[in-house]
């Protein structure tokens, strides 16, 4: 079976392929396909990955993975949230975002500097599926007060992972692809679409 992969994000591509494999499914990134992005006018990371998908769908009649995810700051009411990307505004880049979430962060004191990162994935057989396959993953670490390391994107140099003493952009790729919310969001993906196929109700291959 082919399915699109709702982005154009090599990196992402490349990890939802590697997961997928043992799907035995063609996955193929959308920008290989039509050149269009869908606007994220969800106010969840639920609603935008089912919209990033069901655009995908809609654009080429195949079924269609989305995903949506960002950083939740509990000391700032949940923000940057579904606005990560654009945290610092339309022309935002990593490291822009990441000044104004430590200076946002200023005076806030070690142990009040919770964080998550937050990804939905779902997968639509068709634009008008009613019963989308959602899947969820969460990784809890704390917002350091300087960047560290050279891995990763994003806001990784300021997320610490207290479980593994480092923030996320010191981490080996192949660790981060182990622990991370998106990782976790398809490990669960992954488990849901294996049981509709040993039921009959989703192809295998
Ligand atoms: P999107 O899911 O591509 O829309 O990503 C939203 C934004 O959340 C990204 O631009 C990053 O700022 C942030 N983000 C999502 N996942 C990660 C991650 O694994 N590390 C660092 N930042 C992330």
């Amino acid at each position: 079976m082919k399915v699109v992969f709702a982005s154009g994000n090599a990196g992402k591509v490349r990890e939802v392929g590697d997961m997928l494999a043992p799907l035995e499914w063609t996955v193929i990134p959308q920008t290989a396909l039509f050149d269009a992005e869908a606007e994220e006018t969800g106010l969840t990371f639920v609603e935008n990955a089912l919209i990033k998908a069901r655009f995908a769908c809609a654009h080429t009649g195949l079924p269609a993975i989305g995903d949506d995810s960002g950083l939740e700051v509990a000391a700032l009411g949940g923000a940057p949230g579904i606005y990560s990307s654009r945290f610092a505004g339309p022309d935002a880049t990593d490291s822009s975002n990441i000044d104004k979430l430590l200076e946002a962060l200023a005076g806030v004191p070690a142990g009040a500097r919770q964080a998550s990162f937050y990804c939905a994935m779902v997968f639509l057989r068709h634009a008008e599926d009613p019963t989308p396959i959602i899947a969820l993953g969460r990784w809890n670490g704390e917002i350091l007060e300087a960047p560290r390391g050279q891995g990763g994107f994003g806001y990784d140099p300021v997320f610490y992972v207290p479980s593994e003493g480092c923030s996320a952009a010191e981490l080996p790729a192949a660790r981060k692809h182990q622990l991370s919310h998106r990782a976790q969001a398809l490990h669960s993906l992954v488990a849901q679409i294996r049981a509709l196929q040993a039921q009959g109700l989703l192809p295998n291959g």
